[in-house]
């Protein structure tokens, strides 16, 4: 892979090209703000072709043995391993993350291959006892068929690569719709299938105007099954769309994660760690920590080891070494982050530390720490998808369950304790799809990845991703 960042092309029907009528659009590197490249934009003749294509791609990838599919995925990890620093560069440029974290993600990403390859092997069916004798009962998993995937620039390779491992797994073909600012890396990862022998068809990859792209493809009735990593909003958009044409449903979205520390804990590690996790990816992770509720006799113990973190953070562009926060990854971000905290000042927080832009070159924010917090701020209602911490005091369990289970939302939720009862009963009354109690336990591909309430349905991780992308069906035979 040269040096240079790539026009980034379409993949459809096997072949690295332009889109008809040869539309393309900037690609940003946001720690600079220079335009480093383009994308390839997809007009409705393209989106026509590769859903033919991906028709004749599921008629061929459905017909490929669970083995042979799980070695060409194995293939294909390895492959990514071998390329993962020019991939990590290309990332760093485009989306802005320190250069460490663009290669944890991409090794990550080959890991999560490998998991699903396995997977794919064991994609069992059952047999159920019958009453009558001579009568067998099956119950056989089948590809659900074409699947249509959105994904975010926030992390353009993992959100891909569940969504796409999922659906080779099981024996589906898929269109990806990549995030347009962050396509060269995404489109990295595609390659590394076909590089191996993929057959046409079975992956394909598109960039466009988004809601073009999904108010287009979801009703098309070669479409099976429809995934989605976003905000609330637009999921909820695509879910009723997939709902009106009854596809199958995937939906990854916001969180506003609760962080619960009780006063037993090991207070000092804890800010550590859950300190460092919030600035990781400059906060914009779906299930980063948000909303800290602190137990009071601890609580100024706690924010001051967190600004302590919080100050030492080195936010700077990803390929300097030594960066340990990039910029944020888009211009508007810069508003957003600002709109929050002047909400909350003129509702009477303070800001402990950071709460503003850095230099006017580059989309770089401070990591930032709000004290004095109310309820009624728009931070502690909207998702901040920023390096924004906000620290709230509490008196007993009860009251940090209520506040931890008042928002819509449902994703992540952390919990500190030493206490063995507090842990057993904070897991038991949290109301979110994920919840990690002392440690930092999330996301491994091994174990279920999800929402609840308006953070989603369906899981991305363990046993229960390849089952989105499967459908039972039973067979009862009589022997004659
Ligand atoms: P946004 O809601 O405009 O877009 C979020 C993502 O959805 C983008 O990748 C975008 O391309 C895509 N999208 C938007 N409209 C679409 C449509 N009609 N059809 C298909 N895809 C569509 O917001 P944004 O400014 O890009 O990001 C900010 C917000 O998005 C954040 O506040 C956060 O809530 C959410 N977000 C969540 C995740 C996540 O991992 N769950 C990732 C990125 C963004």
């Amino acid at each position: 892979m040269s040096d240079a960042y790539p026009n980034v092309q379409l993949h459809i029907d096997g072949v690295w090209r332009d889109a008809e009528g040869g539309r393309r659009i900037p690609v940003i590197n946001p720690a600079t703000e220079e335009e480093i490249g383009s994308v390839a934009h997809c007009s409705r003749a393209d989106l026509d072709a590769a859903l033919e294509a991906t028709e004749r791609g599921f008629a061929t990838w459905s017909k490929v043995s669970a083995f042979d599919r799980s070695k060409l995925m194995r293939k294909a990890a390895d492959l990514l391993r071998e390329r993962a620093d020019g991939i990590a560069r290309l990332m760093t440029l485009e989306q802005g993350k320190p250069l460490i974290e663009a290669r944890m993600e991409t090794l990550a990403a080959a890991d999560i291959i490998d998991w699903f390859a396995e997977e794919a092997r064991r994609a069992y069916g059952r047999v159920i006892p019958a009453r009558a004798p001579g009568v067998y009962q099956l119950v056989i998993k089948e590809p659900v068929g074409p699947v249509a995937a959105f994904t975010p620039w926030n992390f353009p390779l993992n959100q891909v690569v569940r969504k796409l491992c999922g659906a080779l797994a099981a024996g589906c073909s898929i269109i990806v719709k990549a995030p347009e600012e962050t396509p060269a890396s995404p489109a990295e990862l595609i390659r590394a299938f076909v590089d191996v022998g993929v057959p046409a068809g079975v992956i394909g990859l598109v960039y466009g105007v988004p809601a073009e792209v999904s108010e287009y493809l979801i009703p098309h009735p070669t479409i099976r099954k429809i995934t989605f990593t976003g905000s609330t909003p637009v999921g909820k958009r695509l879910a009723a769309l997939a709902g009106e044409h009854m596809k199958r449903a995937t939906m990854e979205l916001g969180g506003h994660s609760p962080v619960i520390v009780f006063d037993d804990a090991d207070v000092a590690a804890a800010a550590k760690q859950i300190a460092t996790a919030k600035f990781r990816n400059a906060g914009q992770v779906c299930v980063s920590p948000t909303r800290y509720l602190i137990q009071e006799k601890v609580y100024e113990q706690f924010v001051d080891a967190f600004v302590t973190v919080a100050k030492a953070v080195k936010v700077g562009n990803g390929l300097d070494a030594g960066t340990t926060m990039g910029p944020l990854a888009n211009e508007r971000r810069i508003p957003a982050m600002e709109a929050l905290i002047a909400d909350a000042r003129q509702k009477g927080a303070e800001v402990a530390t950071g709460g503003s832009r850095i230099g006017n070159k580059g989309y770089f924010f401070e990591p930032t720490v709000v004290t004095g917090v109310t309820r009624d701020m728009r931070m502690m209602n909207e998702e901040p998808f920023g390096p924004l911490a906000m620290m709230l005091p509490f008196s007993d369990f009860e009251e940090a369950v209520t506040e931890a289970n008042r928002l819509p939302y449902g994703l992540a939720s952390y919990a500190y304790t030493r206490s063995a009862k507090t842990a057993q009963q904070v897991a038991h009354r949290v109301q979110a799809g994920m919840m990690t109690i002392n440690h930092l336990g999330l996301a491994l591909p091994e174990v279920p990845f999800g929402g609840i309430k308006d953070s989603g349905y369906g899981s991305e991780g363990g046993s229960e991703a390849i089952e989105a992308y499967l459908n039972p069906k039973f067979v009862s035979q009589a022997g004659i």
